[in-house]
């Protein structure tokens, strides 16, 4: 069983970033700075990739295509990258260390992550803490008092993405050779579960089904991998920008524009809670108040169950302001 914990430190601000005490974003203060969109700094390889990207999920749209094993198949594999890869592990565990699970269970869960297309664990969690170290300041990678777009999307377009400082806010995780491995090879989980879709589609599709093998096989991926994808990558940048937005705030002392978003929390499982997590950074539950359903929260505790998960931080009585304390 696990033990919950009322961590003080869930409280505190965000993790640390060591090594990231210098001035930020020394490699392109220009545009970080300012968040201005600047076509010299563009980044063509992601451009092209998301324009690519785009494109192959529109294929889902042609009526051919559409099967519903490819549908059952895009929820699966969004519970698969996005809730336990992207939130459970990306998010609270690796960038905030909310709960503790067993090596090698945090190598699976980054695999999973891996196949969420927003790479490698190292780049991901060490933008993450800049966000927290600098939010919504001149040094937030992504905040909307740049522009509501360039949060959700243009930041992420531009060369400085890939600066050396984001590497530096996790040098944590560098020092494990497991998740350098996985940063390094973050494509090869995709690249596995497209091939092995495929095959079983058009092994499917050929002696199961009265469908066309091809058609199968062409309908799981551009379902579970194209269109999943895309969706799944506008709902987690709808975080970046919606979040810092709308809504409303249980915590008016976050120091930041952070929000409460109901109909980003249900797709975005739990992580529009996102003043919450602002406020408590450290907190592995966002959903704080009783209608504020965080199904990442329950995942972690349906894994603490079985023992895959332990020592869960949550904040304390005295940091829930709606609540009477006396
Ligand atoms: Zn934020
Ligand atoms: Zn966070």
């Amino acid at each position: 069983m696990s033990t919950l914990r009322h961590d003080p430190a869930a409280t505190a601000a965000a993790p640390s970033a060591p090594a990231a005490s210098k001035p930020a974003h020394s490699d392109h203060p220009s545009t970080v700075a300012k968040g201005k969109f600047n076509p010299r700094e563009l980044d063509w390889v992601v451009i092209v990739g998301l324009i690519f990207l785009h494109g192959a999920a529109a294929f889902a749209f042609i009526p051919s295509l559409f099967t519903w094993s490819g549908l059952v198949l895009a929820f699966v594999f969004a519970f698969i990258a996005t809730c336990l890869g992207m939130c459970v592990c990306y998010h609270r565990l690796l960038s905030h260390r909310s709960f503790r699970t067993p090596k090698w269970f945090e190598y699976v869960l980054v695999w999973c992550g891996c196949l969420a297309w927003q790479g490698g664990p190292v780049g991901w969690v060490g933008t993450h803490r800049l966000h927290h170290k600098h939010s919504d300041g001149d040094h937030d990678p992504h905040t909307p008092q740049h522009g509501f777009t360039w949060a959700h999307i243009t930041w992420f377009m531009h060369k400085y993405h890939h600066g050396v400082e984001r590497r530096q806010a996790a040098t944590d995780l560098l020092k494990d050779r497991g998740l350098r491995f996985l940063d390094t090879y973050a494509w090869l989980p995709l690249v596995v579960l497209i091939a092995a879709l495929f095959g079983a589609g058009y092994a499917w599709g050929t002696w199961v089904s009265d469908m066309n093998g091809l058609q199968v096989g062409l309908s799981w991926v551009v379902w579970a991998v194209a269109l999943r994808t895309v969706v799944f990558f506008h709902i987690t940048w709808f975080v970046n920008s919606a979040s810092h937005t709308w809504g409303y705030q249980n915590y008016k002392d976050s120091g930041d524009h952070s929000t409460n978003l109901w109909w980003l929390a249900l797709p975005s499982f739990g992580e529009g809670w996102h003043n919450n997590h602002h406020a408590n950074p450290r907190s592995a539950a966002h959903g704080l108040r009783w209608w504020e359903f965080d199904i990442t929260y329950t995942v972690i505790k349906m894994l603490s169950w079985v023992g895959l998960a332990s020592r869960l931080n949550v904040p304390p009585t005295e940091r829930r302001p709606w609540k009477k304390t006396a």
